[in-house]
C-alpha cells in the first residue's frame, strides 16, 4: 500500500528520521498538546525533576514518536526506545530500566501490546522508581528490590482504550493527537520540501496536504512520490496540476481517500447494502486485518464523515454513496 501510514522499509525510516522536527517549536500543529507539554517541560526542568509519565495516543503517523524524541531533547536527556511486542520477558524491561540515567526518557511504542508479566514490573517502576526482580527458581527463588533513577516513561498507542486501567492510571499526562488540518499539513509539506530540496509551490504543497488523510507521515511520503513524478514529467516543479496528476496516478482521489479506503467503503455499499456490518465480516470481505481496519483505515473515514460506527456495525453514509457515484438509499443512514 503506497500510502500506508506505517513506515515500510529501512530506507523510508532514515528519510523519516531526517524529516523529523527536533524541537517543540518546529513541531507543527497539535497546538493543545504542544502548549501543555511546553508548560510541563519548563516546570520540570526548573525543578530539575523528571517530567511526569506521558501517554500519547492517536492513529499511526501523527507524530507520537517524534514527540517522544522532542520531549527528551527539550528536557536535555537521553531517549531509549523500545516497543511493547519486543519486551517479551520481565528481564528485558529490567535491563532497560536499570540502564536509565537521571531524568532520561524511556519510549515504549505500542504500549498496549506489553505482556502482563512485563507490565507488572512497570507499575512499581513508574510509581516508586523501583523494581522487584525474582532471582533464581523454585524454593531458592527470592525477590530483590532495585532502585532506579527517576525517569519519564513516554508510552504511545493507537488506541487508549486498549490499555489496562492500572497502566493508564499511572500516566500523569495523557495527550490525544488529532488528525492535522490541511493548513498544518501544508506547512509540514513545505518544510519537508525545503529539507529535500524539492521545488514545490504553495499550491502544490496544499494539494498534497489536502490529500494526505490528515497524516504527516503520509504527506511526507506522497511528497516524495510527487517529487519523482514532477522530476520526470514536469521539469522538477511541483505545482498544483503536477501534484494533482501525480496523486491521481497514485490512486489517491480528490478527497484524499486511497485504494484501501475505497475498497472498504465499496465493500460496505456493494456487499452489505450500506451496512450495518460488523468489523470481522468487513475484514474477511476485503482481506485485511481487523486491527488495521480499526487503527489505520477507519479513524479517518469516521472523522471525515464517510463512515459511522454504531453498536450494530459500520454504516456507509450518504456522503459515501455519493462519493462512489451512487444514489444513496432512502432511509435513516447518514
Ligand atoms: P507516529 O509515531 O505517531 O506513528 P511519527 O512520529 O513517526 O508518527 O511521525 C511520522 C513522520 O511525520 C515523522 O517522520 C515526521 O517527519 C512527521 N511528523 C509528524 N508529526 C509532525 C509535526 N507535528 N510536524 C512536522 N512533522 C511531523
Amino acid at each position: 500500500r503506497i500510502v500506508a501510514p506505517q513506515s515500510t522499509s529501512p530506507n523510508e525510516d532514515s528519510i523519516e528520521r531526517a524529516l523529523r522536527p527536533r524541537a517543540l517549536a518546529e513541531y507543527i500543529g497539535q497546538h493543545r498538546v504542544r502548549e501543555q507539554l511546553e508548560i510541563f517541560i519548563q516546570a520540570a526542568r526548573a525543578r530539575h525533576e523528571a517530567l511526569d509519565h506521558v501517554l500519547l495516543f492517536g492513529p499511526p503517523g501523527l507524530g507520537k514518536t517524534t514527540l517522544a524524541h522532542i520531549i527528551a531533547h527539550e528536557m536535555g536527556v537521553q531517549l531509549r526506545q523500545t516497543s511493547g511486542p519486543v519486551l517479551e520477558r520481565p528481564g528485558d524491561l529490567a535491563a532497560l530500566l536499570t540502564n536509565l540515567e537521571k531524568n532520561d526518557v524511556l519510549f515504549i511504542d505500542e504500549i498496549h501490546r506489553l505482556s502482563p508479566v512485563v507490565e507488572e514490573i512497570l507499575y512499581p517502576a513508574l510509581e516508586d522508581f523501583q523494581i522487584d526482580i525474582m532471582i533464581g527458581e523454585g524454593p531458592a527463588a527470592r525477590s530483590v528490590k532495585i532502585d532506579l533513577q527517576p525517569f519519564t516513561l513516554v508510552g504511545a498507542t493507537t488506541r487508549a482504550g486498549m490499555l489496562t486501567n492500572p497502566l493508564r492510571d499511572r500516566f500523569g499526562i495523557v495527550s490525544r493527537l488529532e488528525f492535522y488540518s490541511a493548513d498544518d499539513l501544508a506547512h509540514i509539506v513545505t518544510r519537508s520540501a525545503r529539507l529535500l530540496n524539492a521545488d514545490a509551490t504553495e499550491e502544490g504543497a496544499s494539494e498534497i496536504a489536502r490529500r494526505s488523510r490528515g497524516t504527516p507521515r503520509i504527506a511526507n511520503r506522497l511528497l516524495r512520490r510527487v517529487r519523482d513524478y514532477a522530476q520526470v514529467k514536469a521539469g522538477g516543479r511541483i505545482d498544483r496540476e503536477t501534484a494533482s496528476a501525480a496523486l491521481t496516478m497514485l490512486e489517491v482521489d480528490p478527497m484524499g481517500l486511497d485504494l484501501m479506503d475505497r475498497k472498504l467503503l465499496e465493500a460496505i455499499v456493494h456487499k452489505f447494502d450500506g451496512g450495518p456490518v460488523g468489523v470481522d465480516s468487513l475484514a474477511a470481505a476485503i482481506g485485511e486485518e481487523r486491527d488495521t481496519i480499526e487503527d489505520v483505515i477507519e479513524p479517518f473515514l469516521i472523522q471525515t464523515g464517510f463512515l459511522q460506527r454504531t453498536p450494530r456495525g459500520r454504516i456507509a453514509t450518504q456522503t459515501t454513496w455519493r462519493h462512489l457515484g451512487l444514489k444513496p438509499p432512502a432511509g435513516p443512514a447518514g
